[in-house]
């Protein structure tokens, strides 16, 4: 960092005003494995210009900088981030329909989005209820279930592009998408906002019918998840020819813990904090797992979930 501590955090006060600015914020609050520890700045930018100017501000004072969607695929160190976490969801969660497009702030949630579509007549998102992410995190990971994902029902994508300081319209196809993968990967383009193309349908019956669709995933979800604990969804990604849970369960890792950290045994496939787990516990066990799976069954398996932060190796 170029500048001292506290003049940095009074020059990103008055981009983004004392009401948006929170210091050492405890990520564990903000992520749904409930561990993490202090975010040294927390912005939420009222609009795009405020965010650019934030993202200049830590380009040119080389503090580091992370877009926090909802903590529903990370893993925060218990170190915290030393840098500024910037968040969307305050001021990026407008849902707007109109005719067969939908558009979305990078930071709603799936949920406003799924029940906005089916309150306003909409069809083509049902795949996505009970997935607990926002708009950009979905598409930062092109999430998906059912045999469906975010990318079969998105037209284009608003970011912000920081390398060259512009705004773009990314068409769908210019997306790269493919399993739990998107260009933003490699990039780290911003989700400012999203347009989806889902039908509207006036039929009564097909609307009672996506509804009930998106009502029945949602108990399949609590029959087979162990939504009773704080965890990041499914840890791994699906290894070409096998499921992860199924690969973990036949390596007899069902149960397996490190401290408060363990495999669930009603769904191998999460990896769940007991109560008192902590990020190093989750980190630990995940290297575990996937040391024990390949050597027992071969299958190298690839984290689904992101970190950040430092982790001890
Ligand atoms: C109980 C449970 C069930 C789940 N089920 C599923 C499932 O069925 N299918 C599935 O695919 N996932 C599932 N997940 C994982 C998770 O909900 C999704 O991956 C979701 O899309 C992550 O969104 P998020 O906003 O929480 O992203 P975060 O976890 O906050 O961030 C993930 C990544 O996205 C990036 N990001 C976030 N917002 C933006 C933005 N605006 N612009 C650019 N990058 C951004 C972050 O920088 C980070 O790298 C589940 C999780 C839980 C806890």
């Amino acid at each position: 960092m170029k500048v001292s501590d506290i003049e940095f955090t009074s020059g990103l006060a008055q981009i983004v005003g004392a009401e948006d600015l929170e210091e050492r914020v405890l990520l564990s609050t903000c992520t749904t494995f409930a561990v993490g520890g202090p975010a040294r700045w927390f912005v939420s930018p009222k609009d795009e210009q405020t965010l650019i100017r934030v993202i200049d501000l830590c380009k040119k004072e080389e503090v580091p900088y992370f877009v926090l969607g909802y903590g529903s695929n990370l893993l925060v160190s218990d170190h915290g981030y030393k840098g500024v976490i910037i968040r969307l969801k305050k001021h990026f969660s407008d849902v707007v329909f109109s005719g067969q497009t939908v558009k979305a702030g990078g930071g709603a949630s799936l949920k406003r989005l799924l029940n906005g579509a089916l309150e306003n007549g909409y069809v083509g998102l049902s795949f996505a209820a009970g997935i607990p992410g926002s708009v950009g995190g979905a598409i930062y990971m092109n999430c998906g279930a059912y045999e469906k994902d975010i990318a079969s029902v998105l037209s284009s994508v608003r970011v912000y592009q920081p390398e060259s300081h512009t705004v773009a319209t990314i068409t769908k196809e210019d997306m790269q998408f493919a399993y739990r993968r998107s260009i933003l990967m490699d990039t780290h383009w911003i989700v400012l906002e999203a347009t989806f193309t889902l039908e509207h349908s006036a039929d009564a019956a097909a609307l009672e019918a996506e509804k009930h669709q998106a009502e029945e995933y949602i108990q399949s979800r609590k029959k087979k998840q162990p939504l009773e604990y704080p965890s990041a969804g499914s840890t791994f990604k699906r290894p070409t020819g096998a499921y992860a849970g199924k690969l973990i369960m036949e390596a007899g890792l069902a149960g397996f813990s490190i401290g408060d950290a363990a495999v669930s045994s009603k769904h191998c496939g999460f990896i769940v904090n007991r109560g008192h787990a902590s990020a190093d516990d989750i980190y630990r066990l995940c290297k575990a797992v996937q040391k024990i799976v390949k050597e027992k069954t071969g299958f190298e398996l690839e984290p689904e979930i992101c970190f950040l932060g430092s982790f001890d190796q």
